[in-house]
């Protein structure tokens, strides 16, 4: 897939919570991507610029633009511009990139999406591409953060979950008591692992640790796809 490099602007800007939110930029109609990957973005900061990668959320089937959906960390470089990111704002984009997607030619008809945090991302837009086009395809996601309040798109899942019966949310909250379950994502990995094929996302110690699991228990590396973000 061509890579390009374009000037897009922000066209919209909503909040998820206080730490989490979703641009959408504008894209040439010839801009194409696989659901998974990303692209980067020039962000200049004072006199200092520097690139950062950001998932892709939209499906590709949604032409002409890119949704992004960003945390702000604090302190971090390109957070701490994002604080005053507004609509109009223009930046260089450069993409797609990765090769962190949907595995179209896999034998295996379970398909499991592991992440925490923002990691989701991608798995949203994967999501968004395969789910309603492979009915006999099962897609169970599961989904970590500390706080419920942190469990970005909930409701959106919920929704997805109740709507198509080949797909299960399972959330899982680290830092408070709530009507779901609760610990590190790792801890619900089905105990049948055969026939199925993993993707993973999202911060160094949640990809190593499910990665390590998986292959400790046998998983061919082939059926585990992953991405960092750190
Ligand atoms: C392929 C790829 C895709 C990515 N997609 C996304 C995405 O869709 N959404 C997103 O918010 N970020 C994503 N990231 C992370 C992003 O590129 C930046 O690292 C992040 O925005 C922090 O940049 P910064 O300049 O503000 O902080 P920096 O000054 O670069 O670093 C601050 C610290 O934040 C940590 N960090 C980085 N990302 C996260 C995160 N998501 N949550 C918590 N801590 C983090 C880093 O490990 C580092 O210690 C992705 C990274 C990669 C490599």
């Amino acid at each position: 897939m061509a890579i390009q490099s374009f000037t897009s602007k922000i066209t919209k800007k909503v909040f998820l919570n206080d730490d989490v939110f979703v641009i959408t930029l504008t894209a040439p109609e010839e801009f194409t991507f696989k659901a998974g990957q990303f692209v980067t973005l020039r962000v200049h900061c004072g006199e200092e610029s520097k690139l950062r990668s950001y998932s892709i959320l939209n499906a590709p089937s949604e032409k002409g633009k890119i949704d992004l959906c960003i945390k702000i960390i604090e302190g971090g470089f390109a957070s701490e511009c994002f604080k005053t990111i507004k609509e109009g704002d223009e930046y260089e984009v450069k993409g797609p990139f990765g090769h962190f997607m949907f595995d179209e030619a896999s034998e295996n008809k379970e398909h499991w999406l592991i992440s925490n945090g923002t990691g989701v991302v991608p798995m949203y837009s994967i999501v968004k591409e395969f789910l309603s086009k492979n009915s006999d395809l099962k897609f169970t996601m599961l989904f970590g953060s500390k706080y419920k309040k942190d469990l970005i798109f909930h409701q959106e899942f919920l929704k997805l979950a109740e709507q198509n019966s080949n797909f299960t949310y399972i959330p899982s909250i680290t830092r408070e008591e709530w009507e779901g379950r609760t610990g590190r994502v790792q801890t619900h990995l089905p105990e049948d692992l055969k026939n199925k094929t993993f993707y993973i996302c999202g911060l160094k110690e949640l990809v190593v640790e499910t990665k390590d699991i998986l292959i400790e228990k046998g998983v061919d590396a082939k059926n585990i796809k992953f991405e960092r973000y750190s």
